[in-house]
C-alpha cells in the first residue's frame, strides 16, 4: 500500500471530529509531499532542527506540530515555524516560550505534556506539578494552552485503555474549570498502536507516523 492510499484509509474511516496528525520524523520531504497531496495540512515533527531543515522546502500552508521534547535553547526558532507546541512540560519552559514569542509578538499555542505513567526516562509534567505549572501559565501574556497530550506506557489493550482514561479525567476536569489563558480544546492521545482506543476513550488529535509512512528507519538518520 502506498502512503497516501495509506492516509486515504486511515482518514475514511476516521469521524471527523478527530484531528488527525502526519507525523513525519525521519521521513523525507518527498514522502511528506505525498500525504500533503493527497489533503493533509497537519504533520508532526520531533525535532526542532529536522523540522527547520524541511521547513522551507515544504508548502507554506502545512501546520506543524512539535511533538518531542523540547530544549529551551531551541524555543527560539518556533514563534514563525510551528502551529501548536504539544510538549510544555516544566515552568523553565514555558517562561522561555513566553520571552521569545513575546519578542516576535505572536501567541504560543501549547499542550501540556503529562507523564501519566510516571515514567523515568520519559519526559512530561508530573501529574503533582499541574497546579503550579497552570499558576504560571495564567500570568503569562504570549502563552495560550489549547489542551493536554501524552505518550503512555507500552502495554496491552487494557493498560492504554486505562492510561487513556485518565488523561480523559484531567482533560474534563480542567474543562470544567475556568483558568486564564487555557481553554481545553485538544486532548492529544493516541499513536499508530493504540489510536482506536485512544478515540474510544475521548481522544480528539491523534499522531500517527508508522501507520501512515510506514516503518521509519533510525540507522539512516541517527535518530
Ligand atoms: C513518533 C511519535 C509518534 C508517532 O508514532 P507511531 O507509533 O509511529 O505512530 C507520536 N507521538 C510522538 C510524541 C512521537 O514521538
Amino acid at each position: 500500500m502506498s502512503i497516501a492510499e495509506n492516509y486515504n484509509i486511515i482518514k475514511k474511516e476516521l469521524p471527523s471530529e478527530i484531528k488527525l496528525i502526519a507525523v513525519s520524523k525521519t521521513k523525507t520531504v518527498e514522502d511528506i509531499k505525498k500525504v500533503y497531496d493527497v489533503g493533509c495540512r497537519d504533520f508532526g515533527e520531533n525535532k526542532v532542527q529536522e523540522l527547520l531543515n524541511k521547513y522551507d522546502k515544504l508548502p507554506e500552508d502545512i501546520k506543524w506540530h512539535l511533538i518531542g521534547h523540547l530544549q529551551t535553547n531551541k524555543v527560539k526558532y518556533l514563534p514563525n515555524l510551528v502551529y501548536l507546541i504539544h510538549s510544555l512540560d516544566s515552568i523553565k519552559l514555558l517562561n522561555e516560550i513566553e520571552k521569545q514569542f513575546s519578542k516576535c509578538n505572536k501567541v504560543a499555542d501549547v499542550l501540556i505534556q503529562i507523564n501519566i505513567g510516571k515514567e523515568e526516562a520519559k519526559t512530561g509534567l508530573n501529574i503533582e506539578d499541574l497546579d503550579e505549572l497552570i499558576s504560571e501559565v495564567e500570568k503569562c501574556n504570549f502563552v495560550k494552552v489549547k489542551g493536554l497530550m501524552a505518550t503512555i506506557p507500552k502495554g496491552n489493550e487494557e493498560s492504554c485503555r486505562y492510561y487513556f482514561k485518565k488523561m480523559k479525567e484531567i482533560f474534563d476536569n480542567l474543562t470544567n474549570k475556568e483558568f486564564k489563558n487555557i481553554s481545553m480544546e485538544y486532548l492529544s492521545i493516541g499513536m499508530s498502536g493504540d489510536y482506536e482506543y485512544a478515540i474510544e476513550e475521548g481522544s480528539n488529535m491523534i499522531r500517527l507516523g508508522s501507520k501512515i509512512f510506514g516503518k521509519r528507519n533510525y540507522d539512516l538518520n541517527n535518530n
